[in-house]
């Protein structure tokens, strides 16, 4: 265990030990859900787990906002949507047409994404709550006192609000849309207000039916009253001062008479160079897209192991391969505090992803992908990983790597290879006798024999490398040779390396 007390320890050590915990969670789904929002989930969910670990009794929430409206027609969506601005999510169509709704197109493959990542919150929807009149007691009572919640807005947050605003907005019966309606009438008995809309409707809405929805600075502190929530991860943006979590507080305190929850405030991930990811604006990697690339453990150990207050600077390129190289290496150890709370239950096939990189760029299939890896001394057993594990490392090649670290393996011997000078063939066909006598066809000794020889025919060993890269690839540059060299296997090596010298033996 490292010294270091780990954030989510520190979290789960300051709430009360004695009452049942409530961590909270939630994502509105009205764009691509990505790893930014992801965060949050996994912020709540780190947390949830070390309050288990430490005795507590915890419960994670997940709650869609489903309930909320279309604020705009996002870039990514046709025109044809602008008819469904102001409608609640979960009522609008989906854009693909697969799914159940608006919502729900964002939210299925968030949802099976969090089970990859072993998050099993409790996942509540926000219009199914409305609709089932589960918020009724308290919607009542935030209407009820509409003008205490007015001072605390306006005090709080320092704007100013119309003199007829109402912290509930009703689902007008004509325009169907959630609007700041003019509330005339509330009738707490029935569970109703009569209103009118700015489209000149004037109807009555049933709130024990979901007909309209408190707003969100006084719905959040409404569900932490209603679900008893003890803990609560949320974005900067909500905490800043006169911000949500502010006039939250204080309306939970006044108005609900509950205790806000402990909050774990964490910062943006923005996506190397190309600043913080906003679904609205199109700059994502969803989660999705990261778990094609990123095995879920690596995915957790991201989070784990910054400080919620600190930015994550996510690079998908090079950088990735640092944080799983990183990850390998806590894992290989199974200690530390980073490692315990991201591990789950898949087995890891022990291929570091930088072996895997070279070889899916010699196997172009999967028969010849294991029959390379069984030329190495790695493991081949756990067959469904080792497929799993190469897929990633292709979407990666695809996606995100760096030129400098593709290439393919020539089908002839490189015109190049065919006009070294005589000094350069003698270097080279000095290697082949080398590995022509190799007693075990291994990485290390491959590797370390460009060393043994290219001093003994006059050269470097830098220049021996360009030369054996350049005999397989056609450039002077390549994978790890030890690596690249084993997987080739020893049959093919010393076939194209006898090939590249032959004028040399003549
Ligand atoms: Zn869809
Ligand atoms: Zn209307």
């Amino acid at each position: 265990m490292s010294e270091r007390i780990h954030w989510a320890d520190m979290v789960a050590a300051s709430v009360k030990g004695d009452i049942p915990h409530r961590v909270a969670t939630g994502i509105t789904p009205s764009g691509p859900i990505h790893i930014g929002n992801m965060r949050e989930v996994l912020t709540g969910d780190l947390v949830y787990k070390a309050m288990v670990e430490r005795g507590l009794a915890a419960e994670l929430l997940y709650i869609a906002d489903d309930f909320d409206p279309l604020r705009k027609v996002y870039p990514f969506l046709p025109e044809t949507y602008a008819a469904y601005v102001g409608k609640p999510l979960s009522d609008i169509p989906c854009p693909c047409g697969e799914h159940r709704s608006y919502a729900d197109h964002f939210l299925t493959p968030f949802l099976s994404a969090l089970k990859e990542l072993d998050i099993t919150p409790k996942v509540l929807r926000g219009s199914e709550l409305y609709r089932s009149g589960a918020y009724t007691k308290e919607i009542a009572t935030a209407i009820g006192h509409t003008a205490e919640i007015r001072h605390i807005l306006e005090h709080v947050s320092g704007r100013t609000l119309p003199a007829d605003w109402a912290p509930f907005y009703p689902v007008c019966s004509v325009c169907g849309k959630l609007s700041p309606a003019r509330i005339l009438e509330h009738d707490a008995a029935r569970h109703t207000v009569r209103y009118r809309c700015a489209c000149g409707n004037e109807g009555t809405a049933d709130y024990s039916k979901g007909e309209g929805k408190l707003v969100w600075r006084v719905d959040w502190p409404m569900r932490w009253v209603h679900f008893g929530i003890t803990v609560e991860p949320f974005g900067k943006d909500h905490a800043t001062a006169g911000g949500s979590y502010d006039t939250g507080k204080e309306i939970a305190r006044r108005v609900f008479r509950c205790e806000p929850p402990h909050p774990v405030i964490y910062e943006w991930i923005s996506l190397k160079g190309k600043g913080a990811m906003h679904s609205s604006k199109g700059v994502v990697v969803t989660i999705n897209e990261m778990l094609e690339i990123v095995p879920p453990d690596v995915l957790r150990y991201l989070i784990a192991r910054t400080r919620p207050e600190r930015t994550i600077d996510f690079d998908p390129g090079m950088g990735l391969i640092s944080l799983i190289d990183d990850y390998d290496r806590v894992s290989h150890e199974a200690e530390g505090r980073e490692y315990e709370l991201s591990r789950i239950a898949s087995i890891p096939t022990r291929i570091p992803f930088r072996h895997m990189v070279t070889v899916v760029q010699i196997a172009h299939d999967d028969r010849r992908l294991f029959q390379c890896l069984s030329r190495t001394s790695y493991d081949v057993t756990n067959a469904d990983g080792i497929l799993r594990q190469a897929e990633r490392v292709r979407a990666w090649l695809r996606k995100y790597a760096p030129d400098s670290v593709k290439f393919s393996v020539k089908e002839k011997l490189p015109v190049q290879a065919g006009e070294l000078p005589e000094e350069d063939l003698r270097a080279l066909a000095a290697y082949l006798e080398f590995l022509k006598a190799l007693p075990a066809w291994s990485a290390d000794a491959i590797h370390n024999g460009v060393y043994d020889v290219a001093p003994r025919c006059g050269t470097d060993a830098k220049h021996l490398f360009e030369l054996v890269y350049l005999a397989f690839l056609g450039q002077s540059r390549g994978p790890r040779l030890g690596w690249f060299l084993e997987a080739l296997g020893k049959e093919f090596v010393t076939g194209r390396l006898s090939e590249a010298v032959y004028p040399c033996v003549l």
